[in-house]
């Protein structure tokens, strides 16, 4: 038993109090982004308020402030994410970025052609589009591990015979799926090959230690755990942020320049060229406090309860197949026998109800299900009971409208 007042917590979003289409609002797209507190919202205003400036180079108040602000953000973020340093944390603008960072330097520095980067059926296409890019330039090949009928991973050890890399989700944004993250990286340790976690699904809805995981790299994005779009981090052991070269060049990264050269910082300045998104990474370290102030944990356990309950509903309507493993992360994704998912969640639209429709970036795994895409509900901590039951109320509509 929890003592939080989840109503209480719910309360804290404003956005959830309003009507959509003559219905109460009905917020169930949480992978794709999730609403923001009045704690996240009132520290960006605050910011701007009060000590809005550019960060690191002024030697005036507002400009140590705001540094202060910003600096003192990515120590939250190092804490939340049990990084061993602040200096492990690049500020980026989302998981995609962080990814794309790994690729552009780690990669082009340490990848040759015929090395291989092994990755998941179940990615993302910002798990996987960077990396295509990287084999293309470099002549490194990609390797998948499969996914099982069930959803989970067909692992095995022998797969990452001559690995580089391996990169993956920890959770599947369309199955599910919670990945053995630090099992994956124990695995990949022992042959020397690098690990990169996606954790867009899994910051903000799971305790997470990078060092138990034993990852190298963990990239996540903000607005997926109630801060503002435009930031988010990716944290990298200190040992390898050390001896990768810049990606994009500019002021803030630099120590000195001439004409000719110029010589860098440190990480994590080394990779944060031009004034960042200091008003993000405030909202960020406030969305930081505002989530461990109710516990990872309890909103994982709170969040499994709505899902598990979701999926008994799913169950019992006719025609409808739910994908992925009964362990899954915050979300069920479903395949309706009866209508496309453009025209269920056009339908739910009408009803109040925000799910999402498609192949959800994981166009590969869809083509490899054979299906066009899948309607998805996805759940966090402000989400109840009974807006569960009204989804299953509304979907039972649906079948009966379709089919
Ligand atoms: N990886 C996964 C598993 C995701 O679900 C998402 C977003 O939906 C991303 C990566 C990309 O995140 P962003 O668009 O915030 O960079």
């Amino acid at each position: 038993m929890t003592s939080i007042d989840w109503a209480k917590v719910r309360a804290d979003f404003p956005i959830l109090a309003q009507q959509v289409n003559g219905k109460p609002l009905l917020y169930l797209d949480n992978a794709a982004s999730s609403q923001k507190p009045r704690a996240v919202i009132s520290a960006l205003v605050n910011y701007y308020e009060r000590d809005n400036a550019n960060v690191h180079r002024g030697l005036h108040e507002l400009s140590s402030r705001a540094t202060d602000a910003f600096e003192g953000a990515r120590a939250k973020v190092a804490r939340y994410l049990g990084a061993e340093s602040a200096e492990e944390i690049i500020f980026t603008r989302g998981t995609t970025e962080g990814i794309n960072l790994v690729a552009a330097t780690w990669g082009a520095a340490n990848l040759k052609a015929g090395d291989v980067i092994l990755l998941t059926e179940m990615e993302h296409h910002s798990n996987l589009v960077p990396w295509q890019i990287l084999a293309e330039k470099t002549g490194a090949k990609l390797c998948f591990v499969p996914v099982a009928d069930d959803g989970a991973l067909a692992f095995e050890p022998a797969l990452l015979d001559g690995v580089k890399l391996f990169a993956f989700v920890h959770v599947s944004n369309s199955l599910g799926t919670i990945n053995p993250a630090a099992d994956l990286c124990r695995a990949a340790r022992a042959v020397g090959a690098v690990t990169l976690v996606d954790g867009a699904q899994s910051a903000g809805h799971m305790p997470v230690n990078v060092r138990e995981i034993g990852c190298d790299f963990y990239a996540f994005s903000g607005h997926k755990i109630c801060a503002p779009t435009g930031i988010g981090a990716l944290y990298g052991r200190r040992e390898l942020l050390e001896k990768m070269p810049p990606w994009h060049g500019g002021g803030e990264m630099i120590v000195s320049v001439t004409y000719e050269r110029a010589t860098y910082k440190q990480p994590p300045h080394k990779f944060e060229a031009g004034t960042p998104n200091i008003a993000g990474a405030v909202g960020l370290g406030a969305a930081i406090d505002y989530i461990e102030g109710i516990g990872r944990q309890n909103i994982f356990d709170h969040d499994a309860g709505l899902t598990a309950r979701a999926v008994q509903h799913l169950a019992e309507i006719p025609g409808v197949r739910v994908l992925g493993p009964a362990k899954r992360g915050a979300l069920a994704a479903f395949h309706a026998e009866w209508a496309h998912p453009h025209d269920l969640t056009t339908f739910a639209n009408e009803h109040g109800l925000a799910l999402r429709g498609g192949h959800h970036c994981t166009q590969p795994l869809m083509r490899k299900l054979k299906m066009p895409g899948t309607t998805r509900a996805s759940f966090y901590f402000y989400n109840t009971a009974d807006e569960v039951d009204r989804m299953a109320e509304i979907l039972r509509a649906a079948h009966r409208f379709f089919a």
